[in-house]
């Protein structure tokens, strides 16, 4: 069933969990995702950036989870990932889907004030929530902007006035993670998580979480995150399977074949993940 994100993660916050955002490229993607939160009995977010949504259109994948969501038992979230402007949120809650971030963080903190309050009002007045970030997750997201130089984490403080400003109701946070591939071990500041989590009361995202143990994402889920975004792993995964098969049988021009495998490749990480979350079960 298709369901906004904001029961979802009300629930995980009230029962210390947190739900999977897995980042959606392609129909494999969808079904795959679909088939681990089925099996796994969870609920789950899927998602796109706006590159993700420049190549295919927003309409495209409305149609593919609006379909996955239909037929499964589990609760399914569609949420715009990293949305860059005003525009781009209004037209996805209008073509359909269930949730969305606005991403000011690259912005001063007055104008990321501005930008999400805007969004969050809309969202509020027709019920879909609205995700924004404050400090900055390292790394490159997609095709966005590149996170830079300088302090990358939240303020405590700040998120307390931020949230209050914006109406927002859920925060992504600098913590130490960062976007795409780590060279090295990341770590999350669990000191500061929990100093933003005593002054805020949304539930509170973790992007960039490709690669970061899964010891410290369940530290970091007792800490007060109760959505955790996964893109890289499930691209990388994918990719594999889809080579590997290609590496094995060279002649097979039948796209459908070497999908099967990265969609198995797919499905086994979400479930591990969802697993790790502890969302497993909570469907
Ligand atoms: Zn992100």
């Amino acid at each position: 069933m298709l369901v906004t994100t904001r029961e979802m993660l009300l629930d995980a916050q009230e029962n210390h969990y947190a739900v999977g955002a897995f980042n959606v490229e392609s129909l494999e993607f969808v079904m795959a995702v679909i088939k681990a939160a089925e099996e796994q009995n969870s609920p789950v977010i899927m998602q796109t950036t706006p590159s993700t949504v420049k190549y295919a259109g927003l309409d495209y994948f409305v149609g593919l989870v609006y379909a996955a969501a239909e037929n499964a038992d589990v609760p399914v979230a569609l949420h715009l990932d990293h949305g860059s402007d005003f525009d781009l949120c209004m037209n996805a809650m209008h073509a359909g889907y269930t949730s969305v971030m606005i991403d000011g963080s690259h912005d001063t903190f007055e104008d990321n004030i501005r930008k999400t309050e805007a969004v969050a009002r809309v969202g509020a007045s027709i019920g879909i929530p609205v995700e924004a970030e404050l400090g900055k997750v390292g790394g490159k997201e997609d095709d966005g902007p590149d996170a830079g130089q300088g302090n990358p984490f939240t303020d405590p403080d700040e998120a307390e006035e931020f949230v209050r400003h914006t109406g927002c109701t859920s925060l992504a946070v600098g913590v130490g993670t960062a976007h795409g591939v780590y060279h090295g071990t990341p770590h999350i500041e669990q000191d500061i998580l929990k100093a933003i989590r005593e002054r805020v009361d949304v539930p509170l995202v973790l992007h960039g979480t490709s690669g970061v143990p899964d010891d410290q994402v369940a530290e970091a889920i007792r800490n007060g995150v109760c959505k955790v975004n996964y893109a890289t792993e499930l691209r990388q995964v994918y990719m594999k399977g889809f080579m590997d098969y290609m590496g094995k049988n060279p002649d097979v021009f039948d796209p459908k074949k070497p999908a099967v495998d990265g969609m198995a490749n797919i499905c086994a990480i979400v479930k591990s993940h969802m697993d790790n979350l502890g969302s497993t079960g909570r469907a």
